[in-house]
């Protein structure tokens, strides 16, 4: 395997992080950077200063959007033990998104060994307060300077880590959400399953008009019909009826969200019905006015858990659990984030340690 090169800025100072993170604001001294040539594959690991990227202005992502990113957490625990949370999986999902748009796959050991060496590097940036981590961010995208529409034949991929506050800083507080026909996000068969920017892009005049409108954010429908429920915002959406929670199945253009899959993964040994099935927005809004919609929840890395409180679809408005945080949404959070802060077990693997040593540099 490829040695990682080393070039460490001497530490002055001690890290001393602002009382308030808020969200993607501040970055950590180091990132992780590799190459990706069709000659010599992925080389070039280096872990380095945070710097300014120099680019020919023809680079080919900005351009032509060819990139993917992911998003995940690591945690300082009570103990000061550091850890992520199921950082495999993000990788794996990197590599699904890559093939998607025809970016090269990356080793995921390699990667994941490089992340934690990043991280322990930058352990003292990790915030310990209940609520806050350390968001760490991977992104590829293509290099070449060049004008012609076809997939880049260089890349890079950098690892960005960021530490950030609680997302709750006032407790936990249901949100707005407008039901969206008016624009889509993605279409099945087209990027919705990847984590690239595309889909980002689609979403912005959206969201931006649903805060005109004086809600949160949009709630996602089919590209096609407009007819499906599929997500809510930038989170996966989970919708709790007297006899079932359902979230829809992943057909293509969903997003495939880790906090999703650990979600259904607790409420299976929770012993819940959970079923992952399509959802019209009419069965929706007919659960509400027949007394049977208990709730309505988003998941996602950076919030965990975000209960809706209000829902509005054409002229119809839903006040959700009287606009409270629902039992089971609470319940959720409290499970996924003790498991995050290590005060509760962890019976799944879901976290990896992010063993303390030396660095030689
Ligand atoms: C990242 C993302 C999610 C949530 O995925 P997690 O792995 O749970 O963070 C959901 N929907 C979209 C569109 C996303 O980009």
């Amino acid at each position: 395997m490829q040695q990682i090169q080393y070039k460490i800025k001497e530490r002055t100072s001690q890290v001393n992080l602002p009382e308030t993170l808020g969200f993607g604001k501040l970055f950590t001294d180091h990132l992780f950077e590799m190459d990706y040539t069709p000659e010599k594959g992925w080389h070039n690991p280096s872990i380095q200063p945070v710097d300014g990227l120099l680019m020919h202005p023809a680079t080919m992502f900005i351009h032509y959007g060819q990139a993917v990113f992911e998003g995940m957490k690591a945690f300082k625990q009570e103990n000061g033990d550091v850890v992520t949370f199921r950082a495999d999986k993000h990788i794996e999902r990197l590599n699904n998104s890559s093939r998607r748009i025809c970016i090269p796959e990356v080793d995921k050991d390699f990667v994941l060994d490089a992340l934690k060496e990043l991280i322990n590097i930058e352990r003292d940036w990790i915030p310990a307060k209940r609520g806050e981590s350390l968001y760490i961010r991977p992104f590829i995208y293509g290099t070449d300077p060049f004008l012609g529409v076809r997939p880049a034949k260089n890349y890079k991929l950098i690892i960005l880590l960021s530490p950030v506050g609680a997302y709750y800083p006032e407790g936990f507080k249901p949100v707005k959400i407008l039901v969206t026909d008016e624009y889509v996000r993605a279409v099945r068969k087209g990027l919705g399953e990847c984590k690239t920017p595309a889909n980002y892009a689609a979403s912005l005049l959206a969201g931006e008009d649903a805060v005109k409108k004086g809600f949160t954010q949009v709630l996602w429908l089919d590209g096609v019909e407009q007819k499906y429920v599929e997500e809510v915002g930038t989170m996966n959406i989970f919708i709790q009826l007297k006899d079932e929670i359902v979230t829809p199945k992943l057909n293509g253009s969903i997003l495939p969200g880790i906090t999703r899959r650990t979600v259904i993964e607790l409420l299976k040994e929770w012993n819940m019905n959970i079923a992952e099935r399509e959802i019209t927005i009419d069965e929706v809004t007919d659960a509400y006015d027949k007394g049977n919609l208990v709730g309505v929840f988003g998941t996602g890395t950076a919030a965990i858990i975000s209960s809706v409180g209000w829902l509005q679809y054409k002229d119809k408005q839903m006040t959700l659990n009287d606009g409270k945080a629902g039992e089971l949404d609470i319940k959720l959070f409290d499970e996924i984030t003790s498991i995050h802060y290590g005060l509760k077990e962890d019976t799944h693997n879901w976290i990896i340690p992010v063993e303390q040593k030396e660095t030689v540099s």
